[in-house]
């Protein structure tokens, strides 16, 4: 089987307001550029399911997940933090993020997909055990990790976060559970303002300080992350592919490009070919400039595939 492209257009729907970073033209900027470079030739496509409680419940509690769909409103919009609301659809496109995540394990589990890209929102690495929060609702990939390690009952699975923001509601859900190893390289001093102590020995966090560059981001990938992931040997790797780290992109700092989104998608997929038959799901987080967005997706995606040489 291709590698797996799962999208659905629920994703579109939900929006925070015109002038909110996380809007719904990102999945179009990706795709189009999916679809440009020819990527998406070579994949196949699938509309992302909706979640089901039980697989939520895999990584969240089951009162916040009856609280937010509560909270989901029939018109207008409901603010959830200062950053993150919901409008009429939102609730719906993140039972479809998450679903797809979850979809996304089964196709490279049972069905030799060898990779899987979700092109999905609301992102996913901010939402904790208990709480929504920047932006995210649903912590997609820890869904999707929960229903590999409980339902195809894996041993060890990984999550790579290279977000430029750290993957607070990923450690938070996940900091206890000797199955996952965690590796997050994130900018120091940015929001959720944490990651820098780890909560728990499963995880590998990576503090950069604003303006670190390529040369940085590299050293800490080969120090830091290679020998705690050769060392785990996961048998799936996740992806928190978030491409906010771009310097065209200003929600943060750390003056990367699509060169080094394709470098570190290498070493991972040389992890996971390793040790895993090079089995990686990745899912989209951030990027909030539609051109660096879709350029850095790509890039990414065409390491997914192989192509890249
Ligand atoms: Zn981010």
């Amino acid at each position: 089987m291709l590698p797996v492209y799962i999208s659905h257009p629920d994703c579109l729907k939900h929006s925070m307001g015109d002038q909110h970073p996380e809007c719904p033209e990102r999945i179009g900027a990706v795709n189009d550029m999916l679809l440009i470079k020819g990527l998406l030739d070579f994949m196949q496509p699938m509309d992302a399911p909706l979640a089901t409680e039980k697989q939520l419940a895999q990584a969240h509690a089951s009162l916040y997940i009856h609280e937010l769909a509560a909270q989901s409103p029939k018109e207008g919009t409901v603010q959830v933090d200062p950053d993150t609301s919901m409008n009429p659809y939102t609730y719906q496109a993140a039972l479809r993020a998450a679903g797809a995540a979850v979809m996304a394990t089964d196709m490279v589990l049972t069905k030799g997909a060898g990779t899987a890209f979700c092109n999905v929102r609301p992102p996913g690495h901010h939402a904790e055990y208990s709480a929504a929060g920047g932006f995210c609702f649903f912590n997609n990939v820890a869904v999707g990790i929960r229903h590999a390690l409980n339902v195809h009952g894996l041993e060890r699975v990984a999550l790579v976060d290279f977000d430029v923001h750290h993957g607070n509601g990923s450690e938070d859900i996940l900091h206890d559970d000797e199955r996952v190893l965690m590796c997050s390289i994130f900018e120091d001093k940015l929001y959720p303002f944490c990651g820098n102590v780890p909560r728990g020995p499963n995880m590998v966090n990576v503090a950069l300080p604003a303006r670190s560059g390529s040369d940085a981001l590299r050293q800490a990938v080969l120090e830091k992350w290679i020998p705690a992931l050769d060392q785990f040997r996961p048998q799936l790797i996740f992806i928190s592919a978030g491409f906010d780290g771009h310097r065209d992109d200003d929600m943060g700092n750390l003056g990367l490009v699509e060169a080094d989104y394709a470098w570190i998608t290498k070493q991972i997929v040389a992890v996971a070919q390793r040790h895993c038959q090079g089995r990686i799901v990745s899912c989209l987080e951030g990027g909030y400039v539609m051109s660096s967005l879709a350029r850095s997706a790509a890039a990414h995606v065409k390491v997914l595939l192989g192509m890249d040489d």
